[in-house]
Order: C-alpha cells, then sequence, then structure tokens
C-alpha cells in the first residue's frame, strides 16, 4: 500500500518531461513570422525541399538553420504554384534550396565568403530577409534532381545566365525555369541562374527572426 504514492510520486517528472517535449516541438515548428508561409506540397504542389543551409552541403560546410523548412510570404507562395503547375505539365517539379533568410545566417554565408560581388553584406538587407526571393532547381517527376547549369552557390561563370557554356539539355532546363518563373510575375538576377524574387520585392520590408 505504501507504494502507491511513491510509483505516482515518480511519474510526475516523467508527465512533466513529456509536456515540455510537447511544447519545445509545437514551437519549433511554429512560423518564425506572423507574415511567413511554410512552403508545403499542399501550397506548392510537388514541391522538393533540398534546404541546403540545413544541410552540411553549403558554403559554411555546416547547417545554418535548425530544420529543413522553407518559409516564404504569401504572396511568393502563391506565385510559385503557378510555377509548379506550368512545370508539371513540363514533367518537372520545383527543388527549393534556399527561401526566407534570417539575418543571421546571411551572417554566417558573409563571413565564409566576405565578397560583396555574390553575398549582401550584413549591414545591407539581403533580398531573401524579405520572403519574396528564392533559389530554385529543378527534379524530374519523381523528385529525381536533375543537372543544372551549376550547383548551389557556385560562383563562377557556369552560374550566370549565359548557359552557352553548359550541355545543351542542362542549358534547356534552366531556360524552362526561367519562362516559367518570367510568366507567373518573378524576377531574375544575371549572376545566378537559381535566384529569383518577387518584382516587387522593393516594397517588402526585411522580415527579421524574434
Ligand atoms: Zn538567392
Amino acid at each position: 500500500m505504501r507504494l502507491k504514492p511513491l510509483v505516482a510520486c515518480s511519474l510526475q517528472p516523467v508527465a512533466f518531461l513529456t509536456l515540455f517535449l510537447r511544447a519545445t516541438v509545437f514551437l519549433s515548428s511554429a512560423s518564425p513570422d506572423e507574415r511567413l508561409l511554410e512552403v508545403t506540397p499542399d501550397n506548392v504542389p510537388g514541391v522538393v525541399l533540398e534546404m541546403r543551409y540545413a544541410m552540411e552541403r553549403n558554403i559554411t560546410r555546416k547547417p545554418i538553420y535548425p530544420d529543413g523548412k522553407a518559409w516564404l510570404r504569401r504572396e511568393t507562395i502563391h506565385k510559385l504554384a503557378k510555377v509548379s503547375r506550368n512545370l508539371e505539365e513540363k514533367g518537372y517539379r520545383l527543388v527549393i534550396w534556399d527561401a526566407w533568410r534570417p539575418a543571421y545566417a546571411q551572417k554566417a554565408l558573409w563571413a565564409a565568403k566576405p565578397d560583396g560581388r555574390f553575398l549582401t553584406p550584413p549591414n545591407k538587407i539581403s533580398r531573401h530577409m524579405r520572403g519574396t526571393s528564392v533559389d530554385l532547381s529543378l527534379a524530374d517527376k519523381s523528385g529525381k534532381i536533375l543537372e543544372m547549369p551549376s550547383d548551389h552557390d557556385e560562383f563562377n561563370a557556369k552560374a550566370d545566365e549565359d548557359f552557352s557554356d553548359v550541355p545543351k539539355e542542362v542549358a534547356k532546363r534552366a531556360r524552362v525555369l526561367r519562362n516559367a518563373m518570367f510568366a507567373a510575375g518573378f524576377s531574375g538576377v544575371p549572376d545566378e541562374w537559381w535566384h529569383y524574387d518577387l518584382r516587387d520585392w522593393a516594397n517588402y520590408e526585411a522580415i527579421e527572426t524574434k
């Protein structure tokens, strides 16, 4: 009989720990800001997430993000959904390499490559911090990531929009992506075939991490 209270007592820390873990899981899956929505196959059909800054496969050689989730403004997601439907008809799926980028990530990237020709210095606002920019690649129908002109953040001549220095098939894919993005209302930049912005990106403020 005297054991019962002891058993009840020893369960309390476990129950507390369970509640704590649930709260932690809830917090980690919450949006970092009310202006940002998570990109999922529900709002961008067929999307393949390969968030490079959540992996070691980036210029810092270590994960910067706590998880592989992609966050963007509603307007950006809405237009990406159009792109995704357009590409699906052509047998492709969108791959996301980066989306909204918090300031701490921009700082980490700058520390790895402090070169204003390729990256925005931390004292300026990167377009990615506005939730209006996205780094993309292409996958086939099965989700297999396809060869494109260069790797993400590969800062050389293959990354620019002159695709004459890459195999014809690869150049064709990069143009398919570019045409689909332009048709949906995005603009690109000449030196990075993977980077796209909402055309009116300058009207949106930066979103800082809380
Ligand atoms: Zn970019």
